[in-house]
């Protein structure tokens, strides 16, 4: 979700951005000791996206992939000709299943004979992006019916089969399993994996605490909010609270490190950037449990609320987003007690349980202290 663009530029000029200009495509520029970033392509708005080399003293480690498309495909291979100081490619790591980080990890692993690690709920779950398995069109459809969306509507959110495994290369039939706070070695050095909800099943960023790096993958972005969605096939997932959840163990970094962000630039003000994105979040949350409010004891659907989340026009792919975005809201206001959900013909809505224009009456009873320990 972009903010507005006065909004944003304030936003930024809280962060500090020490790695200079953007490398070339098809070139790679050093960022940290044996840390080289390199950008490719995407065929979306978003437009980008950062990987990262890690040189090992046999070769070398990729930190997430890009796309599967020619364009991603040949500059590799110039990356490959010109970069790797005739070196080859051991290990392949992806933070996560999204196809500009996981699209070419099966090319990349197969031509090079490389490893592949990931984490457990990321490897499957791409398996089943693969298969079709993630949004299947029946399992949609009845999401977006109980989610309000008229009968009439459903056709927007139409995806081609087939249509995660043509930017996904088959993945490599092997894998080593990413841990939370299980320590691997790269570069010579310990990093921590740090396993964050919400965007993804199961994303891991990684931390060196020597060389006070983290490489946030999409968990933690500079510019624009990750984003955080309820999908079809976890209908009742409550992927911003897991996703708010999960920025303690990254609160536990030095404000100082150096963050390499998936997509921006690489980046300092770690502390900083979480807190706008809870105030970004905690705003937005405001401003739906203040909407449904305002229906009454009626209360609104998600696909009502999208709008109040999303004021501008929005085309086809972006509304799916949009929807996934709100329900994930209101998921996050029914987990905090500031809506209810009832069910009327099969329809989800939810109706405030606070008004949030009322201030809670002051307590006023005399305070009393229980003398059981902490709690
Ligand atoms: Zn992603």
């Amino acid at each position: 979700m972009l903010d507005s663009a006065d909004q944003s530029q304030r936003l930024l000029a809280q962060l500090r951005f020490p790695c200079g200009d953007v490398p070339e495509a098809g070139d790679i520029k050093n960022v940290a000791p044996g840390i080289y970033w390199l950008r490719m392509p995407l065929p979306f708005q978003l437009n980008h996206i950062n990987l990262w080399l890690v040189e090992e003293t046999d070769g070398w480690t990729i930190v997430d992939c890009g796309i599967n498309t020619e364009v991603t495909r040949e500059l590799w291979e110039k990356i490959f000709a010109n970069r790797l100081n005739g070196r080859p490619v051991t290990r392949v790591i992806s933070t996560h299943m999204h196809p500009d980080h996981v699209g070419l990890a099966g090319w990349l692993c197969e031509r090079w004979g490389a490893e592949f690690w990931m984490t457990l709920g990321e490897y499957m779950s791409a398996i089943a992006g693969r298969n079709d398995f993630i949004e299947r069109e029946d399992t949609r459809a009845a999401h977006l019916l109980h989610n309000g969306v008229p009968a009439d509507r459903v056709a927007l959110f139409h995806r081609h089969k087939g249509g995660y495994a043509k930017g996904v290369t088959p993945l490599p039939p092997t894998f080593q399993r990413l841990i939370h706070a299980h320590p691997v070695t790269l570069a010579g050095h310990r990093w921590d994996v740090i396993v964050g909800r919400g965007h993804a099943p199961e994303h891991a960023s990684l931390w060196c605490p020597e060389l006070n790096v983290l490489i946030a993958g999409d968990q933690v972005l500079p510019k624009i909010s990750t984003n955080v969605g309820v999908w079809p096939n976890e209908p009742r997932a409550d992927a911003l609270t897991w996703f708010l959840d999960g920025f303690s163990r990254f609160r536990r970094l030095p404000a100082n490190a150096l963050v390499l962000p998936s997509h921006g630039f690489p980046f300092i003000g770690l502390h900083t950037r979480l807190d706008q994105l809870v105030a970004h979040h905690d705003a937005r949350l405001g401003d739906i449990a203040a909407a449904i409010a305002s229906r009454g004891e009626e209360g609104a659907t998600a696909w009502d609320m999208v709008p109040v989340l999303f004021p501008r026009h929005l085309d086809n792919n972006q509304v799916v987003f949009a929807f996934a975005e709100t329900l994930a809201h209101l998921h996050c206001l029914e987990t905090r007690a500031r809506v209810k959900r009832i069910v009327l013909d099969g329809v989800h809505r939810f109706v405030a349980l606070v008004d949030p224009d009322v201030e809670p009456p002051a307590d006023d009873s005399d305070t009393v202290v229980m003398d059981v320990g902490a709690t």
